[in-house]
């Protein structure tokens, strides 16, 4: 059996690729990883004694192949191998290169019999000639397209089979691969919906010809394999409604601009510089791991790089120097020595590390935003377009212009996410969880997409784009019927008055939301004034922009939210540390609580925009009777500081509590004693109560507001605020789904928030729709068993 060595700069990488060669290899191999250090001070980098025993774990007689990345892998693995006993090292082999792609494809050979001859030699076991030649051509189904073991598995396949068998991607172009060498089929780049032509010559040609057809319709044998997309086009998840088409343009933030300045407090700005280098880390190790789950580990690898050169003391020191010695900003600092590190790179003739100075460079930007304040500037499009990105973050979404942005495309994310949240709130349509499909699309590419039902068309045929013109129209519409009764109150056919409110997040969102019919603000969310910036706006501005709403309003109420950051939103001011599972960490109230003087300065200016107007305050992420109390009293403690100071306020506001945690909605009727209204928020409760990340393509289908589980959850909220008689909302984007209205207006919400868009069409649903008839389908609703029969139940 052969044995196989990874040695690599770090640890976690060296032992990820053994466990996916493991895989590959079916057992046909023995495996050692030789990462990182034994320092706990510098755990990155390469040690000789790790490798020589690593090599002596996995020595076979059959051979040892070691692979090696960067730099000093290369020198420990040397260094390792001179201390080999002679008779051994005639059988060790060192290999340079990609670890991950030549661990993977030796691993593969070795699964499928090849020796350490062979592997090195990248010769085929065997090679079939004569016979006749047999095509097939099939469209990949499977959402992660050919990834690693997928792959892997198709090598094994053709193998068996007396023939020669090539596979070329006829969506992507690059010519046939032969399917027997690993290298030549990862390189196909094939993705869910892409066309492959089959082609064997040989004995057997037929027999191979039908098996891989069979393997690569079937989704690979994956379980995620989504029904065959139409033609042309690519599933993802539906997002955000309407249709659109146009050229698609790739998402990319403008540089951040840099100059030198002299600073005051260079250890400060070290600091800073620091910080920002943690944070773009963590921002890259997220990255790495959406990239791993949803492009495969190989292409994931490019993060891992990456991220060992946020974690170069070299590079770091280097800038550090330049602050303290030159008294220069970060900014300034960290772009000279990225950029040395970059051209000491691309200088190099190994075109492998050469190729990494564009890593340097990606890198470089990721840390100059934080320090920024997260503010790249707004990604310029010449035309309106389709813009395609990996993902946005919520103040990205909010730089787009809805002119110019006629739809959305994103790799991730899912229809909970704020960033996507916001894109329905100004109206963009979107498409999320598309993975690779628009990978190698070319920019200017005419896209078009439907965010009601979740495709995305590359490149139309004629036929196609009639088709979609007519869904467009169909759309626009229906829109327009909804807006021309958007003023009306809302009413059931049956005459129970509805109250639909806005949520929003920007002062100028207040007056586009009574245009678009709402009644009044049932959510401002108010990160909009804290994100994008590199300090927290102080108490005059925050009043300045509730007022300014309020004003918009005037008596129709303003329910301001307090700042609910944390989870998928987080700013370079507030420090909270690296968190394992951020959601379920330092979010919404808990932060604030742990941070009585952004809450202070919050509440004193909610408090002072409230006179003469109907503002009410509510808490985020309430998780207990306790934090509720705890929020109270620091409006308390607000109240009675404005009155010491003589401050006009607004006396006795109503404070609510959001129900977005389980916690709280299992103890509604307890936390209804210390609440003046509730606020269900469905998007937190349907994440917290499935465990199920709201961002997460991969888990969106769990993620789902109809789950019984979550519909009982709401009907609990409900009860207890109507026996305590207070007042309750829905202001989760369920509240905007006109197909669940009837099963929430049975359990008895009178009161809904959603994006101001959204108000017009659920407008004229509660006129469709009667109370009497809702609470008998809201009774049978939530005595079934999955979110597919509460669906049906509401088709019907
Ligand atoms: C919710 O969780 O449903 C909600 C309205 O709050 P947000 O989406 O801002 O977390
Ligand atoms: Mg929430």
């Amino acid at each position: 059996m052969i044995g196989l060595v990874v040695v690599s700069h770090s640890a976690q990488l060296a032992e990820g690729v053994c466990e996916l060669a493991g895989q590959v290899g079916q057992g046909a191999v023995r495996l050692a990883a030789a990462g990182g250090t034994d320092d706990p001070e510098q755990p990155i980098g390469t040690d000789a004694f790790r490798v020589l025993r690593a090599i002596e774990s996995v020595w076979s007689e059959d051979g040892v192949l070691v692979f090696m990345d960067l730099g000093s892998a290369v020198l420990s693995a040397e260094t390792a191998f001179g201390m080999l006993e002679d008779e051994r090292r005639a059988r060790v082999h060192l290999c340079e290169g990609p670890v991950v792609e030549l661990a993977v494809a030796a691993a593969s050979q070795a699964g499928a019999g090849a020796g350490v001859e062979e592997i090195l030699a990248g010769r085929r076991p065997e090679q079939a000639g004569g016979g006749e030649a047999h095509e097939a051509v099939v469209r990949l189904p499977n959402r992660l397209g050919l990834h690693a073991r997928p792959a892997a598995q198709l090598v094994r396949l053709v193998r068996r089979f007396q023939a020669r068998v090539t596979v070329e991607n006829l969506t992507r172009g690059g010519g046939a691969a032969d399917a027997a060498a690993i290298h030549g089929v990862l390189a196909l780049g094939a993705r869910q919906g892409d066309e492959m032509r089959v082609h064997a010559e040989g004995a057997e040609a037929r027999a191979a010809v039908e098996a891989v057809r069979e393997f690569l319709a079937s989704g690979c044998g994956e379980r995620d394999a989504a029904p065959a997309p139409e033609r042309g086009a690519a599933a993802g998840l539906a997002a955000s409604p309407g249709v659109a088409m146009g050229p698609l343009a790739r998402y990319r933030p403008a540089a951040v601009e840099v100059v030198e300045r002299t600073v005051d407090d260079p250890e400060a700005e070290a600091r800073r510089l620091e910080a920002a280098i943690r944070e773009a880390r963590e921002e890259t190790r997220a990255l790495f791991t959406w990239a791993e789950a949803h492009a495969g580990h190989e292409e994931a690898g490019i993060f891992d790089a990456q991220e060992l050169f946020l974690e170069d003391k070299e590079l770091a020191d280097a800038a550090l120097r330049t602050i303290r010695e030159r008294r220069a900003n970060a900014e300034f600092a960290w772009r000279e020595a990225c950029g040395e590190f970059a051209a000491r790179l691309a200088a190099l003739e190994d075109d492998y590390l050469a190729a990494r100075a564009a890593d340097v460079a990606d890198v470089a930007e990721r840390v100059l935003r934080r320090l920024a304040g997260g503010q790249g500037g707004r990604a310029a499009l010449r035309e309106p377009s389709i813009v395609a990105a990996r993902d946005l973050t919520p103040s990205e979404v909010r730089s787009l212009d809805p002119e110019m942005v006629l739809g959305l495309c994103l790799e991730g994310s899912s229809a909970g996410a704020h960033s996507v949240i916001l894109a329905r709130a100004m109206g963009i349509p979107a498409v999320v969880g598309l993975g690779g499909a628009l990978a190698a699309v070319p920019e200017g590419t005419l896209v078009a997409l439907d965010g009601g039902r979740g495709v995305t068309w590359i490149a139309p045929d004629r036929e196609e784009r009639r088709e979609i013109e007519r869904r467009r129209a169909a759309w626009l519409e229906a829109r327009r019927a909804a807006l021309a009764v958007r003023h009306r109150p809302a009413r059931t056919r049956d005459g129970v008055n509805i109250r639909v409110l806005a949520n929003i997040s920007g002062v100028a969102e207040a007056a586009e939301a009574l245009e678009a019919g709402a009644e009044g603000i049932g959510v401002l969310r108010t990160e909009f004034l804290f994100l994008g910036r590199a300090t927290a706006p102080p108490e005059e501005e925050q009043l300045a922009a509730y007022s300014a709403i309020a004003e918009v309003m005037g008596a129709r109420p303003l329910v301001v939210r307090t700042l609910d950051v944390g989870g998928d939103k987080s700013l370079p001011y507030i420090e909270s540390g690296a968190e394992a599972n951020p959601f379920l960490g330092w979010r919404g109230i808990r932060l604030l609580l742990g941070r009585r003087d952004l809450l202070r300065t919050q509440l004193r200016a909610i408090l002072r925009a409230g006179a003469g107007h109907a503002v009410e305050i509510l808490f985020p992420m309430i998780s207990s009777v306790e934090e509720m109390k705890a929020a109270r009293a620091e409006v308390a403690a607000a109240e009675a500081e404005l009155v010491r100071e003589g401050v006009p306020f607004q006396a006795g506001m109503k404070v609510g509590a959001m129900i977005e945690v389980p916690s709280a909605a299992v103890a509604a009727d307890q936390l209804a004693c210390h609440a003046d209204f509730f606020s269900i928020g469905t998007n937190d409760l349907v994440q917290y109560a499935m465990a199920a990340d709201r961002t997460n393509a991969r888990v969106a289908a769990l993620a789902d507001p109809y789950q019984p589980a979550v519909l009982r959850l709401v009907r609990q909220a409900v009860r207890a605020a109507r026996e305590a008689g207070i007042g309750v909302t829905l202001c989760g984007e369920l509240a905007g789904d006109c197909a669940a209205l009837p099963l929430l207006v049975g359990m008895g919400l009178r009161e809904f928030s959603v994006s101001p868009p959204l108000v017009a069409e659920l407008k004229q649903a509660i006129a469709r729709t009667s109370a009497a008839g809702a609470e008998a389908l809201a009774g049978e609703a939530l005595e079934l068993e999955s979110s597919q029969t509460v669906r049906r139940l509401l088709a019907r």
